[in-house]
């Protein structure tokens, strides 16, 4: 058993979402390699509490000012210290007590923790995709070797299939997608589909954003402007392969033909616990796959004319700059509009399309141009949303 000292220290950043609890569950399970030494939570103090008493963290943040005051809270436990508001996200990562931050925060909102763990030299977990879609011109420069770890299930694959290996010698990454919910269903029988619907995820259950954008094949658009960065490779050398049981997590392709795939259960412990534990490995936090079982894996192409945000995606990939941190923003608007049933499933593309279209964009600078982007795009995508209203 390590020692206390030698116990990785871990920020857990989106503590109460679906990656945020089962990061917690692979802390606890190794509990004699790592420490939760930091915790924050949006809105689900209650929970926030919980988990603050169940693992004794030394600090808490609460990043939404509406739940800041929660009398929940005061149940804290003694010398809990508490932070509140967006940035205190930057503060936790900052602490001398963390080695490593886990980022589980949901959208363009966990840009800035990304950017701040980094900047302070420590290790970043990555589940937050939206970070290096949005901002990974500006934090590819910044990570060292080895100090971004990828959680995201499929770049966790891309990113063991190249232990070892030369970036230069690859020649695709074929990054696998299940197809989410809608898979084989036409432009037009996606008009009507609903929101229980789009969260009825075959493989996966997520966050409800993620969820969303699994169901309009999004999820995959943005994974690949991730990988464009993560791996330095070029939109056209990462085709999308539906891959429906997941349970290949995504291929390298090397130029000699020879292709290496990572395969495992669909369970995000496994990426999750990877970017904990690397370069080591340590024993499984979830069930095996008997692969005699599984009898067979079946493989397409996805279907770019009914899942237009495939195809939105890769333009903005294509075209670089400030177009990714537009389609999020527009994206993140848009996804919100339909769970809150203001508008169709396949308004979403419609309404990240007329916003890109009225974006001109231009080179990334900075977290302060990207943010003041990042607005203008949720503003003009509301406004786009509005119009499909009025003309409904
Ligand atoms: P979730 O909605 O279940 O949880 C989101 C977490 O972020 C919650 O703890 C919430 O309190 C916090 N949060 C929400 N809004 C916030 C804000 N404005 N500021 C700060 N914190 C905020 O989401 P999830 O499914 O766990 O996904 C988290 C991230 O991981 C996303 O970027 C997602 O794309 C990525 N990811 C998730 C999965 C998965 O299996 N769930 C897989 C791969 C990647
Ligand atoms: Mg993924």
């Amino acid at each position: 058993m390590a020692s206390e000292e030698h116990k990785l220290r871990v920020a857990v950043l989106g503590c109460t979402g679906s990656i945020g609890t089962q990061t917690l569950d692979v802390c606890r399970q190794h509990a004699d390699r790592l420490d939760v030494v930091a915790l924050s939570a949006h809105s689900r103090t209650a929970e926030l509490v919980q988990t603050a008493r169940d693992y004794g963290v030394a600090c808490v943040a609460v990043t939404d000012e509406r739940h800041a005051s929660d009398p929940v809270l005061q149940e804290l436990p003694a010398g809990t210290e508490l932070l509140r508001g967006h940035e205190a996200l930057a503060e936790i990562v900052q602490r001398a007590d963390v080695d490593c931050v886990l980022n589980a925060v949901v959208g363009a909102a966990g840009l800035e923790a990304s950017y701040a763990t980094l900047k302070a030299g420590k290790r970043l977990a990555l589940a937050n995709k939206e970070s290096l879609v949005v901002g990974g011109e500006l934090l590819m420069p910044m990570a060292t070797h080895d100090q971004m770890l990828p959680v995201d299930s499929e770049h966790s694959a891309i990113f063991q299939c190249l232990v070892g290996e030369r970036a230069n010698r690859v020649h695709a990454i074929w990054l696998t997608c299940s197809g989410g919910p809608f898979f084989g269903r036409s432009a037009a029988e996606l008009e009507s589909v609903t929101v229980a619907d789009a969260l009825r995820h075959p493989n996966w259950a997520m966050g409800p954003k993620i969820t969303v954008d699994s169901a309009t094949l999004m999820n995959k658009g943005l994974e690949r402007i991730e990988a464009m960065h993560l791996f330095g490779v070029g939109i056209d050398q990462i085709p999308v392969l539906i891959q429906r049981e997941s349970t290949i997590h995504s291929m390298v392709e090397f130029v000699d033909g020879s292709v290496i795939a990572q395969l495992g259960a669909s369970d995000m412990r496994i990426p999750i616990q990877y970017a904990l534990s690397y370069p080591e490995r340590w024993d499984t936090p979830c069930d095996r796959v008997d692969f005699r079982a599984l009898g067979s894996l079946t493989m397409t192409a996805p279907d770019p004319v009914a899942f237009r945000c495939l195809a939105l995606a890769e333009r903005a990939g294509r075209e670089g700059g400030t177009v990714p941190c537009v389609l999020n923003a527009a994206n993140e608007i848009a996804v919100g509009a339909f769970l809150a049933g203001s508008c169709s499933f396949t308004d979403i593309a419609r309404v990240v399309e007329a916003t890109l279209d009225a974006h001109d964009r231009s080179e990334v600078e900075s977290l302060e141009q990207l943010k003041q982007i990042d607005a203008w795009a949720r503003s003009c995508a509301q406004d786009q949303l509005s119009r499909l209203v009025l003309h409904a």
